[in-house]
């Protein structure tokens, strides 16, 4: 079961500190509400064309996480090694958060919605990003979830309960939606992990209106596919846009790491719910990629993100675009 895979330690940690870090800001950010700050500056990724679309990469921020959830199996030696080819020191690691938008004629369609205020303070920039770049919030059409972690889902809704995308058909997939969603799923998660099923749920509740469900292989919209990657979570996709024979892939968290994805496809990973498919599902993915020479943005991959998947011997290796 999924709880074994987890390092409670670290993320009750993270946790626990993010709700003080929340409340204890709370009073300087009603201090600073009152002064004019300058626009914060836009991150420098610059717009992808790729066919009819325009993928630009935005950022959430980033997590600090403890190193031993993206291989806790593994040999510790060989580990080392591959942490520090990763440019890794420490117990704790950085990983930055990717947030996708596609645009296409009128559609605008954000993969993912960030973290919100309520995860961790290096986290829910997203908004701040999003206005740097001179883009209308209000003018996102779609908005799809890869899947309903905190990092993904949180930010749908602000500190005051507002939608951060007010005008947004949202959309996940059937199989996340009936994982979280269900009456018993305080049951099936380890108990420092129970906050991530009550944001799942309350920012889900606050979107049920306009929520669909799909199942992968549907349509998003013309163009843009979702693509089965399950294990990270159970219902997790990743969004495949075609442009005649090239595809471009958003993977979300089907692949997490640069070095230890990659080059260790078939490491149990603590961060995955369904640790056994989520190695399949990742060297599947990877197969197809590197054949396909697909080019691929992941949320935690290095900032922006892009690049792809090159075979290496039996395994593989992450080329960052730059
Ligand atoms: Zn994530």
């Amino acid at each position: 079961m999924a709880g074994n895979d987890y390092d409670s330690d670290g993320e009750q940690d993270i946790y626990a500190l993010n709700r003080r870090q929340f409340l204890g800001c709370a009073g300087a950010a009603a201090l600073l509400a009152s002064v004019s700050l300058p626009l914060p500056a836009a991150r420098a990724a610059e717009p992808i064309k790729f066919g009819d679309f325009e993928i630009l990469p935005l950022t959430d921020g980033h997590l600090m996480l403890p190193a031993r959830l993206f291989a806790p199996d593994a040999e510790e030696k060989v580990r080392a090694a591959a942490f520090a080819a990763a440019g890794h020191s420490g117990d704790q690691i950085r990983r930055p958060l990717n947030v996708t938008l596609i645009r296409k004629g009128d559609e605008q369609i954000m993969v993912d919605a960030g973290s919100g205020p309520r995860f961790t303070d290096t986290a829910g920039k997203l908004a701040e990003d999003i206005e740097a770049h001179g883009i209308d919030r209000a003018a996102i059409t779609t908005v799809v979830f890869t899947h309903a972690h905190p990092d993904h889902i949180w930010g749908t809704t602000d500190d005051f309960e507002e939608l951060l995308f007010p005008n947004a058909r949202y959309l996940i997939s059937e199989e996340e939606y009936n994982y979280w969603m269900a009456d018993d799923i305080q049951s099936k998660l380890p108990q420092d992990r129970l906050g991530f099923a009550t944001g799942a749920q309350r920012n889900i509740n606050a979107i049920k209106d306009r929520l669909e469900t799909f199942k992968p292989g549907a349509d998003i919209v013309t163009g843009i596919t979702a693509l089965e990657t399950g294990g990270h979570t159970p219902g997790h996709v990743s969004l495949e846009i075609s442009h005649g024979n090239e595809s471009f892939v958003v993977l979300g968290d089907a692949l997490t790491h640069h070095v230890v994805s990659f080059e260790y496809p078939g490491w149990v990973s603590g961060n995955d719910h369904e640790a056994e498919r989520a190695i399949k599902t990742r060297q599947k993915l990877l197969a197809k990629l590197a054949t396909e020479k697909t080019r691929l943005i992941g949320y935690h991959l290095p900032d922006p993100g892009v690049g792809r998947a090159e075979r290496n011997g039996s395994a593989y290796r992450f080329i960052a675009e730059s």
